[in-house]
C-alpha cells in the first residue's frame, strides 16, 4: 500500500505514522528526519536545505525532488511505503503524482491529520519543551521549533498545504482524520478509514 501522511507542525504525522507502518509493513520515509540527519551529517543537500528549514522555511523542491525519487526507488520501498512531510504544496502532490507515474506506481491514500492551530501550537510548545531536557545535539537540531519559526510554520501549512488537500479531494484519495484525540484513537480512526 502507498500512503501519504498529511498535517500541521504538531498534528502527530511522526507519531501515527511509525505504528501504522509497522502495522501494515510498509517503509516509513519521512523527508524532515532525511534533511536532519544530512544536516547533522553537513552532506551536499544538507548544507542546501540547512537555511530554509533553520528558519522554517520550504525547502526548494528542485532538491526534495531528486531525494524522493532516489528513496522511492529502493529496494524495500517495493511492499509499499508511507511518505510523511512531502508533498507539502499542490505543486509537490502533482510533482509526487508525475514521478508516480514514470515509476509505473499509483497513491492509494493521503490520510490527513487534522487539529487546530492552537493544538498544533502548544503540541509544538510542548515538544520544545521536552527536547530543551535532551541533549545538546538533539536542542540544535530542533532550532525550528522555537515559537516564532513555530507560528512560521503554520501560517506555511495555511498557505501552501491546505490547497493540496483540495487536490486530493478532487481525486477521491482524502482521508480526513480528526487528530485532536488522543494518539490511540487516531491510530484507531486511521486503521478503520483505511479498512473500510
Ligand atoms: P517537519 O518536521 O515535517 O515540519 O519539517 C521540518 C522542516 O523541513 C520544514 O520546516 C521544512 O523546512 C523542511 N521540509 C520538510 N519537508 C518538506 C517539504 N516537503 N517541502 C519543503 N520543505 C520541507
Amino acid at each position: 500500500v502507498k500512503l501519504v501522511i498529511l498535517g500541521g507542525p504538531g498534528a502527530g504525522k511522526g507519531t501515527q505514522a511509525q505504528p501504522l507502518c509497522r502495522h501494515l509493513g510498509i517503509s516509513e520515509i519521512s523527508t524532515s528526519n532525511i534533511l536532519r540527519e544530512a544536516i547533522a551529517s553537513n552532506t551536499e543537500l544538507g548544507r542546501q536545505a540547512k537555511i530554509y528549514v533553520e528558519k522554517g522555511e520550504l525547502v526548494p523542491d528542485p532538491i526534495l525532488i531528486e531525494f524522493v525519487r532516489n528513496r522511492l526507488t529502493q529496494p524495500d520501498a517495493t511492499v509499499g511505503w508511507l511518505l510523511e512531510g512531502y508533498p507539502r504544496t499542490a505543486f509537490q502532490a502533482e510533482e509526487l503524482d508525475f514521478l508516480l507515474d514514470d515509476l509505473g506506481l499509483e497513491l492509494d491514500w493521503a490520510i490527513y491529520l487534522q487539529v487546530t492551530a492552537a493544538v498544533m501550537m502548544s503540541r509544538c510548545l510542548g515538544r520544545q519543551a521536552s527536547v530543551g531536557e535532551a541533549s545538546a545535539t538533539s536542542l540544535k537540531l530542533r532550532l525550528d521549533d522555537q515559537p516564532q519559526i513555530i507560528q512560521r510554520r503554520i501560517n506555511l501549512f495555511y498557505e501552501r498545504t491546505m490547497p493540496m488537500l483540495e487536490y486530493y479531494e478532487y481525486r477521491q484519495r482524502l482521508l480526513t482524520i480528526n487528530a485532536d484525540q488522543s494518539p490511540q484513537q487516531v491510530q484507531q480512526e486511521i486503521s478503520q478509514k483505511l479498512h473500510s
